[in-house]
């Protein structure tokens, strides 16, 4: 068997949206779990909804996420250009051969005639109208400079089938089939040409797209089949939707794999999740890193049905890759989460990684979570109430002067010592231990949630600063 080799055709648009990583790294899985090859190729000849700087989105997105490509625009390789607006000449030539071959014919017809034609609802089947011309009559008609478009010939009767490896069988009707335009009035070819001129010059063996293109394929291969050239495997993907009936799409202003980053997920889960996006792995293993993704990948586990995207999975997984940082890992990658914060570089920063790693899911959560180190002021004391730990106002009351006495006598004001005499209160006091843990805590901090525990917390802050907070509380609960 010849090499296998996919790519990912990425029209310039915009950001790379989360539909379209997916097709990206599902190409990329797919050939690297067999050794194949990885191809990139830009698909920007429809000039009007081309967006400036979207190209290098496209770069950075893929090499960022770590789908990175075996041949590109950017990389090279030996069956290039491959940003399509550069290969005009190719399309033309291939173009002319497929009008001499029977596949396609040039159409004079003007913008009025084509208005003539459609129906109620403004459809349009071209009526094959210029298929009749002679061949004087067409070259009369180019040697004039009439302008022109190129159409593909689809016969009129018979059906188009070929094998989908996710979908199976697929049928399509040729009478449902337009005689599309092939090169546009201005020489540039359309998507519907020049994928498959582009797929059959690049090898490419295993053509992955969205189900968008389930039921064009049958007039892409009426073109292989045309110029006598071997038809690639294809491989559609479910789509992915936003709820129950509204697909996923950067269209609709759906977030991109960039706005994902921006809010603090980590890269590594949001392509891991991404992967799980319409295919499951034969185990209930959930977290994989990229090469385990590379040797587990396989078609039989591509779901047929839609998969709706759920930030909150994406979230939970995104904490579970904090989880298995190192401290150093965590300040590294969240490096500017923490700058953001009120903290930074204030503070044993790898000792607040260590706090932060169980506590959060992504990175943005990280200054609510420690800023309260720096800042301290007026909180609501309804926070001492706490159904769970059984504690209130007037448990603080109790217990915070008693805190504020036996940590003062602490020479010592490491984690350990300040356990220690937490715990000789809870004894001295008849109390549970939540009862005091919980109402320190949030005396020296002001809030419900924070990175660390009393202990830890304490000893960050240092004994003057937990005993000018602890006054302070007391005063606020008198
Ligand atoms: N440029 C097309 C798109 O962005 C590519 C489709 C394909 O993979 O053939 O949808």
């Amino acid at each position: 068997m010849s090499k296998v080799r996919t790519r990912f055709a990425p029209s310039p648009t915009g950001y790379l949206h989360i539909g379209g990583l997916r097709t990206a790294l599902y190409g990329y899985l797919y050939a690297k779990n067999l050794g194949g090859d990885f191809i990139l190729r830009i698909e920007d000849t429809d000039t009007a909804r081309y967006v400036d700087g979207s190209v290098q989105i496209i770069y950075d997105t893929m090499r960022d996420s770590g789908i990175m490509y075996d041949e590109g625009p950017d990389v090279g390789g030996n069956y290039g250009p491959y940003v399509q607006s550069e290969r005009k000449n190719i399309y033309t030539e291939y173009a002319k051969k497929l009008v001499e071959l029977g596949g396609a014919y040039y159409c004079f017809c003007s913008a009025d005639r084509i208005s003539s034609l459609k129906d109620g609802e403004g459809n349009m089947k071209y009526d094959k109208h210029c298929l009749s011309l002679s061949k004087e009559e067409i070259e009369e008609k180019l040697a004039s400079g009439c302008p022109f478009v190129i159409r593909q010939n689809v016969p009129l009767e018979g059906t188009g089938t070929y094998h989908d490896l996710v979908y199976g069988d697929i049928s399509v009707d040729y009478k449902d089939i337009e005689d599309g335009i092939l090169i546009k009035s201005d020489g540039m070819p359309t998507y519907n040409f020049a994928n498959v001129i582009d797929d059959h010059l690049m090898g490419i063996t295993h053509v992955i797209r969205g189900t968008e293109y389930l039921s064009s394929t049958p007039k892409y291969n009426l073109m292989y089949d045309a110029f006598g050239w071997e038809r690639p495997t294809y491989i559609h993907l479910p789509p992915i939707m936003k709820d129950a009936v509204h697909k996923l799409s950067k269209r609709n202003g759906d977030a991109s794999y960039e706005d994902f980053v921006n809010k603090g997920y980590v890269k590594e889960a949001i392509v891991n999740y991404i992967a799980l996006l319409g295919w499951s792995p034969k185990t209930n293993q959930e977290k994989m890193s990229l090469e385990e993704l590379k040797k587990n990948f396989s078609l039989e586990g591509i779901n047929k049905s839609p998969s709706i995207f759920d930030e909150n999975k994406m979230r939970w997984l995104s904490g579970e890759y904090i989880k298995a940082m190192t401290d150093e890992e965590l300040l590294e990658k969240a490096d500017k989460f923490f700058a953001e914060s009120k903290v930074y570089g204030k503070y044993d920063m790898k000792k607040i990684a260590s706090l932060l790693k169980t506590r959060i899911e992504i990175f943005s959560q990280i200054p609510e979570k420690i800023n309260f180190l720096e800042e301290f002021g007026a909180y609501d004391t309804a926070l001492f109430c706490h159904k769970k730990m059984k504690t209130d106002v007037e448990i603080a009351k109790i217990v915070l002067p008693e805190a504020r006495k036996t940590l003062e006598g602490l020479t010592d004001f490491s984690f350990d010592s300040i356990h220690d005499a937490l715990m000789q209160l809870v004894a001295k006091l008849g109390m549970k231990n939540g009862q005091v843990f919980w109402c320190v805590r949030v005396a020296i901090t002001g809030f419900e949630s924070t990175a660390g525990g009393v202990m830890e917390i304490a000893e960050l802050l240092g004994k003057e600063e937990t005993l000018k907070r602890l006054d302070y509380s007391i005063s606020l609960i008198k």
